[in-house]
């Protein structure tokens, strides 16, 4: 038998998840399918004997959609923030002989003029930043966009090591308007990127916070799922077809869903295969969406075994200095409770788009290279303890130069196919935040839609009588 439902989500990662969750609070017949046995998508948050590890996100920016979802779920009591020593974060380069540099990223003027981190002239061409920088780019890599306003140097070394940390990407390749939709508006709205910033660092300083949760971000998957359990499916949807303007969905286990909305959140190359039938062309262009690669590595080192003080957040290598380590989250110093009082945790990534064979972190040649750059970057000796490595293959989406173009391509699908919605990570926005912003939105759609829907039927009820 068929079953029926007025919404299908695909995916149960934050985004599904959320977006689930939000439509059953509106009262909407919804049916969530999740191919893992396991929620949460990317999410996975893991004790490991008496650490407290991240596998994939590690924290989330919390603005007000997130803040707002967090309030909804009564989470607000196990949110928690940032330790105080978290506030720095280091860029880490060679020094020429031997060893690493941990320069702190500087966030005030007064702090960037004693800065070991820039050479004078870079300083100098950052004072230019005031100046407006007009342009009438369709769009332009997030290299030559920082470098009109910012300079060279500091592109290179602060930009590219801080965007590795979150994209793992070659920023030469990485798309402006897409990645760093924010900034692309500032710079329309002020001309000057640097006074269009801190305009918006100083209104929002206050409101958007870096957190997680007593128990890491599984906790927002667990309270999520509990809200949702009586709705799911887990199988995996193998295709879908209009049917009498109803989307009539296959699983692998060969059942049968009927329903108005049909809402994909899976990742590029599960969508690309979900929509050949439908439209080849956009399959091929979603399944030519670059991403990269990670690997992850969790390590304790006795705090005594180490020099460096860890008093950060972290320390993120600028992709120049050719290294297999990306950065390293230095997590015992960040969230309470995540290591034993002796401890140290690290959280060390390293591959991404410049080296991504270093992402093959099972292999023990890369886990050995990574142990060793950490070692002279943390002023250590010692064999760590290795708590667990996660490869993460092309699981981060690098948005290409004119990805807007896909992204009205799919406006246009959407149109031309009611009830089909696209909210993945590969389209708009790949932060924790922008999955639950973009599900909120979606969800929103959604809800007016049965609304008007709704009043529709009503009135020709009304003119039949
Ligand atoms: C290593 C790593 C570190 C990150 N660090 C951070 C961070 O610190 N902060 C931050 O904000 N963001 C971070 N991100 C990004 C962020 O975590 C992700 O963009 C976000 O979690 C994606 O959520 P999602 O629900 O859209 O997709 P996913 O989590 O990928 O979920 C998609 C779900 O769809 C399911 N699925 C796929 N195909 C099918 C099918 N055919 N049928 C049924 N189900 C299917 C999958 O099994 C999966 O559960 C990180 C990402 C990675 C990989």
């Amino acid at each position: 038998m068929k079953k029926k439902t007025q919404v299908t989500i695909v995916g149960a990662g934050l985004s599904g998840l959320s977006l689930s969750f939000r439509l059953q609070q509106a009262g909407v017949d919804c049916l969530l399918v999740e191919k893992k046995q396991t929620e949460g998508g990317v999410i996975e948050s893991e004790a490991a004997g008496d650490f407290l590890i991240e596998n994939g996100p590690n924290s989330a920016m919390i603005k007000a959609e997130m803040a707002e979802l967090i309030l909804t779920l009564g989470l607000e009591e196990k949110v928690l923030n940032p330790k105080d020593t978290a506030k720095k974060r280091y860029i880490a380069r060679r020094k020429p002989v031997g060893g690493f540099r941990l320069d702190p990223v500087p966030f005030k003027p007064m702090d960037l003029v004693s800065s070991q981190l820039l050479s004078a002239a870079a300083k100098l061409r950052l004072m230019a930043a005031v100046l407006p920088r007009r342009h009438k780019l369709e769009d332009e890599s997030v290299q030559r966009f920082m470098s009109r306003h910012f300079g060279e140097e500091f592109t290179n070394t602060v930009v590219a090591a801080g965007l590795s940390g979150v994209w793992a990407a070659d920023i030469t390749k990485l798309s402006a308007r897409s990645a760093l939709p924010t900034l692309w508006q500032l710079e329309k709205e002020y001309h000057s990127l640097f006074l269009g910033l801190a305009k918006t660092l100083r209104k929002n300083k206050k409101k958007n916070k870096i957190g997680s949760f007593n128990g890491g971000l599984s906790t927002l998957v667990e309270a999520l799922s509990a809200q949702i359990k009586e709705k799911w499916m887990k199988t995996e949807i193998t295709g879908f077809k209009k049917d009498d303007q109803k989307w009539l969905i296959e699983t692998s286990d060969g059942r049968e869903v009927v329903s108005d909305y049909l809402v994909l959140t899976t990742p590029a190359k599960a969508t690309s295969h979900l929509v050949k039938n439908l439209d080849p062309a956009l399959s091929k262009d979603i399944d030519s969406i670059p991403h990269a690669s990670v690997g992850v590595m969790q390590l304790s080192y006795p705090k005594k075994a180490v020099s460096e003080p860890l008093d950060g957040f972290g320390a993120l290598i600028p992709p120049s200095e050719k290294l297999a380590l990306m950065g390293a989250i230095f997590s015992s110093s960040v969230f309470e409770g995540r290591s034993p009082e002796d401890q140290h945790l690290l959280t060390c990534f390293s591959g991404g788009a410049h080296l991504p064979e270093a992402s093959d972190i099972e292999d023990t040649k890369w886990q050995e290279q990574v142990v060793e750059e950490l070692n002279q970057l943390i002023g250590s000796e010692a064999k760590p303890i290795v708590l667990k490595v996660k490869a993460w293959k092309n699981s981060i989406p690098n948005y290409p130069l004119g990805h807007h173009e896909l992204v009205k391509s799919i406006n246009k699908i959407e149109e031309n196919n009611p009830g089909l919605i696209f909210c993945s990570n590969w389209l708009r926005g790949i932060s924790l935040n922008d999955r639950v912003l973009e599900s909120t939105k979606v969800s929103e759609r959604i809800i007016e839609s049965l609304a008007r829907e709704l009043s529709e039927q009503r009135k020709k009820g009304n003119g039949k009588t």
